[in-house]
């Protein structure tokens, strides 16, 4: 039999309350080691279907109505958000959330606890996001509320990597950053996908910047899937008129 999907989710509606229909049919895939965009307009359902799949709808008032999520096999539905982490799929939420008062390593470090590590492998951890965004050591002493908004978006990323995470959700982390620090940070969640095969499902509003670096993409209107494929596929579609596709 072919293996289990990496991300499976089939069928879902979802409702916030018992009056709003947020999803009404959406259904998609992620193997091993892919970058998968989910895009749509403001409202489309981008948001509800990351929260759908990281068992958080129940923190809005949200609930699935039909449809299942499963996670290397497993229901996320029965999953607490700290067992998904430990299994391996994290979210890094909309707006950021860095703790403000708290320095960038600190932010990071909080990352790292839910592992238990000891400080050697701490630093390890550390040097590794530092590695992967120089820009964090360089103010790793700075409070994070006086960073930038690229670098506070790097924080909430570097905090998501430090529970060492297989799948990493992202929603909307270009929101209100310049094109070219959104085209750093892609560039460098592109290089974590092809040097430590992370798999990545980004939701999106603004497709260009996105869709240079996912292999594929899901498109959503009005809580339902209208189309997928590759980026030359939906451009030719026409799918993607609709969105904001950000600067060619
Ligand atoms: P955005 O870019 O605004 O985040 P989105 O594509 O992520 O848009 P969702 O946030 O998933 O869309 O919203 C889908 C629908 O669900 C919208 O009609 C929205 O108003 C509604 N909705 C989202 N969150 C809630 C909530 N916490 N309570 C009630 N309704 C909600």
């Amino acid at each position: 039999t072919a293996p289990a999907a990496f991300l499976e989710v089939d069928g879902i509606e979802a409702v916030y309350g018992n009056a709003i229909l947020a999803l009404r049919d959406v259904s998609l895939s992620l193997g091993a080691g892919e970058i998968v965009a989910l895009l749509g307009a403001n409202g489309a359902g981008k948001t509800t279907t990351l929260r759908a799949i990281s068992n958080l709808l129940g923190a809005q008032r949200g609930s699935l109505r039909r449809g299942h999520v499963r996670w290397q096999g497993e229901a996320t539905a029965r999953l607490d958000p700290a067992s998904l982490v430990r299994r391996g799929l994290v979210q890094v939420l909309e707006g950021r959330h860095v703790f403000g008062q708290l320095t960038v390593e600190t932010n990071l470090e909080i990352g790292g606890y839910l592992r238990r590590p000891s400080r050697a492998q701490l630093a390890r951890d550390l040097e590794r996001i530092y590695a992967w965004f120089p820009r964090l050591r360089e103010r790793r002493h700075t409070r994070a509320g006086l960073t930038s908004g690229g670098e506070q978006q790097m924080v909430a990323i570097g905090r998501a990597l430090m529970t060492r995470p297989k799948l990493l959700l992202l929603d909307e982390p270009s929101m209100g950053l310049a094109p070219r620090v959104v085209a750093e940070i892609f560039e460098s969640l592109a290089r974590l996908n092809r040097e430590e095969g992370l798999s990545l499902l980004i939701a999106e509003q603004s497709a260009h910047l996105v869709l240079e670096h996912a292999h594929r993409a899901v498109v959503l209107e009005n809580g339902r899937v209208v189309a997928t494929g590759n980026g030359r596929d939906l451009s030719a579609s026409g799918r993607l008129d609709a969105l904001y596709l950000g600067e060619p």
